[in-house]
């Protein structure tokens, strides 16, 4: 029987599942909405166990919106915790599969899975430290380090970094107060995530024209983030996906307000050349999350061996 891996890509709207050998091999896939855990996780489970029908399941691999709880030694390993998202809080996610399944399971942040994702497969290969940092609906970051997601106290929050207020294009600081339930506009994902623009304009991110200077504005905070990230982490490269960055131009601008920010002091040729290979879209596109699960799930069977 061909081995075939369950990855999940679980978000705060939608659940994208799949069965494959390989990045390049997605035997079935399908999207649920997220509703309640009491009917998306049981939904996961039987489409897992229906598409596997006939195949050797090895292992699944989750990357998860969070926060999660990542400590093997806690009693609440493998949930989520303390999200906003009505009704998932404090939600165990590792162990109904591993009693539907009885194989490992791999367990990370959704972002931690596309840097893995991306590093094994796509955009960051030989890369390490690698970010991957999503810029939509919310912003999240994900850390490889010698090959392994960096946990720590828990995960890396690049979300919620703090960002200084900017200038705007009249010369004003920037005083939009910002969209994140925690920290309004003290934050990166307050201040710069797909809402943020959407609420600056008031209307959505999508209908604002890709010539408004609030695209050079959101580089700007894209720019101070990245390069926060670049003074801390020291990432080889930095894989920047989600719908913001398709916007705008968005992408290149940052690439050139990073080197502004760094000033020359973080003057590697990576950084300065420009539209070089330093910042980066993710290979798999959308499907980082998904592919990033799948990796997940590979590493979890390595790690059972
Ligand atoms: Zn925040």
């Amino acid at each position: 029987m061909a081995r075939v891996y369950g990855a999940i890509e679980g978000g705060g709207t939608k659940f994208v599942c799949a069965v494959a050998t390989g990045p390049h091999d997605i035997i079935a896939r399908v999207r649920l909405d997220t509703r309640t855990p009491g009917v998306t996780i049981p939904d996961a489970i039987a489409f897992i166990r229906e598409a596997s029908r006939g195949y050797d399941l090895a292992a699944i691999g989750v990357a998860c919106f969070g926060p999660i709880e990542l400590d093997k030694g806690a009693a609440d390993y493998g949930s989520v915790t303390t999200t906003v998202k009505p009704g998932w809080a404090h939600t165990p996610i590792v162990a109904p599969l591993r009693e539907a399944f009885g194989v490992p399971v791999g367990f990370d942040t959704d972002v931690n899975g596309a840097a893995l994702g991306e590093v094994r497969w796509g955009a960051a290969q030989g890369c390490d430290p690698a970010v991957y940092l999503t810029v939509g609906t919310g912003i999240g970051g994900g850390v490889i380090v010698n090959g392994t997601p960096l946990h720590g106290l828990m995960h890396p929050e690049v979300g919620h970094l703090p960002i200084p207020r900017l200038q705007m294009a009249d010369g004003r600081l920037d005083d939009f107060p910002g969209v994140c339930a925690y920290h309004g506009g003290g934050c990166f994902e307050g201040l710069a995530s797909g809402p943020a623009v959407g609420a600056r304009a008031g209307r959505p991110a999508e209908e604002v024209p890709d010539d408004d200077p609030l695209w050079e504005l959101e580089a700007g905070y894209l720019a101070v983030g990245l390069a926060t990230i670049v003074c801390t982490l020291s990432p080889r490269r930095i894989v920047v996906g989600g719908g913001v960055m398709h916007r705008g131009n968005v992408l290149h601008r940052t690439r050139e307000r990073l080197r502004d920010v760094l000033a020359g002091y973080v003057g590697r040729p990576e950084i300065m050349v420009p539209n070089g290979e330093y910042v980066v879209a993710p290979h798999f596109g959308q499907d980082a999350g998904l592919v990033g699960a799948l990796a997940l799930a590979q590493a979890a069977e390595r790690g059972a061996r």
